[in-house]
């Protein structure tokens, strides 16, 4: 199978980053892809080619196709790494870069649009049997049916977009009385962020935790799992620290929650990397709640775990070489943690700040991996999302990746903005989080006065 030569990059920020150095370390040559704001980005230059895709807001440059494919047409290039966020998920680029022969890396137009698609992705699950929380059976059509719905499945609900992301499109009703208030909040919520309304219904559980389960999967129908990521510290429904092994999932959870994710993935035909994502519950049950179709931010703890190169198995999938491990191959090593390291003002309600960073000292020593754009002189643009990077520590246990976390963020210094690396500094010194008791309303309950 011929390797691709060239790869454009179509992203910005540390991913894009992270694509460069991969296509590099196979080898192939990249195309950077840039807006008016990114012209200073360190990382072009790490590129073997940029182009300017033209003015700073995503909608003129990188969510607009016409110039992505355009940039990929001058530079002649025969595959597009899409990243996450912006394209990564957008089954009409994926279609597009397919007539334009060009190699999208990610899965299938189809696999997008059927994954994509949480209630879909929720209905392909329960015909596989893999478990998933109790719901509807398919989108609600009218207040009467998420009303009955609710009531047989029982308070507290959430009402979830079918388009959702980033956390957003989700509300819970608590009781009868707030149902209908909360259905059409979320419905305006994702009709104003996805432009469709379209709402299901799942039972809210309780405390629970998110674990989510790495998948690569070859074009030859062979599907492998990578082991889990525990992302219960967040904030409201968005991630902030990831790691693995979950301290909640022992050999044989991970086993049979593994099982569950291949077992999806082979049932929608799925190709390259992906994360199947699920709830656990405090009794140890585990419900899928959707599916990935892209790299994700917090990929590279499993990646310090497996010692696998997940962009490069992306890119060796897409240009149509068979996976190289099988899954007796993949053994979990050592503990892996990272936090995202965003340019927000924690004591101003994680309040954007955006501007020039003045100084900046990254942190190193043993143990300690920096996926990071920014440095001394950059400036933190106002016009996409505030993540500076993201800091990983891998160790032999759980109890050294905390202290090495905390050495790391001492260590690490930025200047000029606000960053959220005190807020982390705080977290890792947490009794509960130190003793691995971590659910999705941690920072809620014990750092945040609502
Ligand atoms: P992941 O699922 O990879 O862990 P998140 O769930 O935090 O990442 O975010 C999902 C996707 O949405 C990411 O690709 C990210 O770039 C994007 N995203 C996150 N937050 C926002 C936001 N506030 N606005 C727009 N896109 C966002
Ligand atoms: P997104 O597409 O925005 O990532 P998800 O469906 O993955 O949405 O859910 C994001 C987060 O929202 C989960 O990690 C969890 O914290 C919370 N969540 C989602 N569904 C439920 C549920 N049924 N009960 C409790 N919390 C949920
Ligand atoms: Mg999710």
């Amino acid at each position: 199978m011929k390797p691709f030569s060239r790869i454009l990059v179509a992203n910005r920020g540390e991913i894009a980053q992270r694509v460069i150095r991969a296509c590099r370390e196979l080898g192939i040559e990249s195309v950077a892809v840039y807006s008016e704001a990114d012209r200073h980005a360190s990382y072009l230059d790490l590129a073997d080619h940029k182009v300017c895709i033209g003015p700073a807001p995503s909608l003129n440059s990188y969510l607009d196709i016409s110039k992505i494919i355009a940039a990929a047409e001058i530079t002649d290039v025969e595959a597009i790494h899409p990243g996450y966020g912006f394209l990564s998920e957008n089954p009409q680029f994926a279609e597009i870069c397919q007539s334009c022969r060009i190699q999208f890396i990610g899965p299938t137009v189809d696999n997008i649009r059927q994954l994509g698609d949480k209630a879909m992705a929720r209905e392909l699950a329960m015909a596989s049997e893999v478990p998933v929380v109790p719901g509807s059976p398919e989108i609600v059509e009218d207040e009467e049916e998420g009303l009955r719905i609710s009531r047989e499945i029982g308070f507290p609900v959430l009402i979830k977009a079918v388009a959702g992301g980033g956390g957003r499109g989700m509300r819970i009703a608590r009781e009868e009385s707030t149902f209908v208030a909360a259905y059409q909040a979320a419905r305006t919520e994702a009709a104003n962020a996805f432009k469709n309304s379209d709402v299901y219904i799942e039972k809210l559980i309780e405390k629970p935790r998110h674990v989510e389960i790495q998948i690569l999967a070859d074009s030859y129908g062979s599907v492998i799992h990578l082991g889990e990521r525990d992302c219960s510290l967040q904030r409201r429904h968005q991630k902030l620290v990831e790691e693995s092994p979950s301290p909640a999932v022992d050999d044989d959870l991970r086993a049979r929650m593994g099982a569950s994710a291949v077992n999806l993935a082979k049932a929608s035909g799925y190709r390259g990397a992906g994360t199947v994502e699920f709830l656990l519950d405090r009794e140890g049950n585990y419900y899928f709640i959707e599916m990935n179709t892209r790299i994700q931010v917090e990929h590279p703890v499993t990646e310090m775990v497996t010692g696998i190169d997940l962009v490069q198995e992306q890119i060796r999938i897409a240009s149509g070489v068979p996976l190289r491990y099988r899954q007796e191959d993949i053994k979990i090593n050592g503990h892996a943690m990272e936090c995202r390291i965003n340019a927000e003002d924690p004591s101003r309600d994680f309040a954007p700040s955006p501007g020039k960073i003045v100084d900046f000292r990254a942190p190193g020593g043993m143990g300690v991996r920096l996926d990071s754009h920014a440095y001394s002189g950059y400036t933190v643009p106002s016009n996409y999302d505030s993540l500076l990077g993201k800091l990983i520590v891998h160790r032999d246990t759980r109890e050294e990746a905390i202290l090495t976390m905390r050495r790391a963020l001492d260590e690490f210094t930025i200047e000029g903005v606000h960053t959220t690396i005190p807020f982390y500094s705080e977290v890792l010194q947490h009794f509960h989080f130190v003793k691995g008791n971590l659910d999705t309303g941690f920072i809620e309950e014990y750092l945040i006065d609502a």
